[in-house]
């Protein structure tokens, strides 16, 4: 039995991929290499070269490995781009999501599991937001996920394959062993952006908004280690193949730290100040959206192991230093 993973050089993708073999699983990567690294691939992954929407492609690949589960990372993830070219995100997102899960069902693979966002709620409030709270994408990005979700559900109940969708609050951090991380330039970020700052790679940063109704007026997130997600996508395969039925389930820590709060851990992790302009508020940008995770915890038997923000942010200025080493090699 092997594992898909698409988007597999990605950042979340690429942490699965050594969470997959670390396990002992035999794991093939689909990526188009559009934003992901062949570098970030682990040796010991088959890498294939392509798009998840090559029909032919990822039957031959299904078929060739033998594969009985897709764990499917790949997509477009840039919000506020999403606002200004809706239907390329509909159509990198939910098109070729549809045509991945068709091809999936054509080819008997019996378990799914995706990549969803904490986008799909739309303005949370102060409280933990849990799986059954309104859902109301605010972004094209949101609902092109949303939509895929929905898919899903509808492709489970008519065919037989079992899905998990995992839907993601705010993904930071990087591999502890060093492995990969974090890599897309121009991130935007928050902790990739301060770790930058630090490291003297952007002059400053800035607080997106001091006004917030919250304790210190800038918003709060809730920030979790990139090993976590990964290892909670395991135990949601194991769930699958055990026979576990469809799922749809948050992926935080279940509280939340404010901008100021990440940036004071940056200065702790670097030992030094940087320079932090406060700014006006950010569009788009909701005061706090913070998981309620209970039901991950209780169906996946997922017992997160990082759950630190000053691990989160020494594990991601450790490879932002890292990234600099492999940059200035390259050129
Ligand atoms: N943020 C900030 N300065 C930055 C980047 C982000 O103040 O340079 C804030 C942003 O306004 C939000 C929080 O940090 O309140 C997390 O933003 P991020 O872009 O990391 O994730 P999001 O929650 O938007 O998905």
């Amino acid at each position: 039995m092997t594992v898909l993973v698409t988007g597999g050089a990605g950042y979340i993708g690429s942490h699965m991929v050594w969470e997959l073999l670390d396990a002992g699983e035999s794991v093939v990567v689909l990526d188009r290499l559009s934003t992901g690294f062949e570098w970030a691939v682990a040796p010991e992954a088959k890498l294939v070269v392509g798009d998840v929407a090559d029909r032919e492609l990822v039957g031959q690949i299904i078929r060739d490995n033998k594969v009985d589960a897709i764990i499917h990372f790949a997509g477009s993830i840039v919000v506020p781009e999403s606002v200004t070219d809706p239907l390329a995100y509909y159509e990198n997102n939910t098109s070729k999501t549809r045509t991945l899960i068709e091809t999936a069902v054509r080819e008997g693979v019996p378990h799914f599991i995706f990549s969803s966002t904490a986008a799909v709620y739309g303005g949370a409030g102060l409280e933990p937001v849990r799986e059954d709270a309104r859902l109301a994408p605010e972004s094209p990005y949101g609902l092109s996920k949303l939509m895929s979700e929905w898919m899903l559900r509808d492709a489970a109940l008519a065919h037989p394959l079992r899905y998990t969708a995992l839907r993601y609050f705010n993904v930071a951090g990087a591999d502890p062993r060093g492995r990969t991380g974090q890599s897309t330039p121009g991130a935007t970020h928050l902790i990739k952006v301060a770790c930058e700052t630090a490291l003297g790679k952007r002059p400053f940063m800035q607080v997106f908004g001091t006004d917030y109704p919250t304790p210190d007026g800038t918003c709060m997130r809730d920030y979790i280690h990139v090993s976590d997600l990964a290892a909670a996508h395991r135990l949601a395969l194991e769930r699958l193949r055990a026979g576990g039925q469809s799922l749809v389930a948050n992926c935080g820590y279940s509280h939340g730290y404010s901008v100021l709060e990440v940036i004071d851990s940056v200065r702790r992790a670097f030992g030094r100040d940087f320079e932090v302009k406060m700014g006006d508020r950010r569009p788009g940008d909701a005061a706090a959206v913070v998981a309620n995770s209970d039901l991950a915890r209780a169906e996946l038997g997922w017992t997160p192991q990082r759950d630190d923000l000053d691990q989160i942010v020494a594990d991601a200025l450790a490879w932002e230093r890292i990234l600099t080493g492999k940059n200035s090699a390259r050129s």
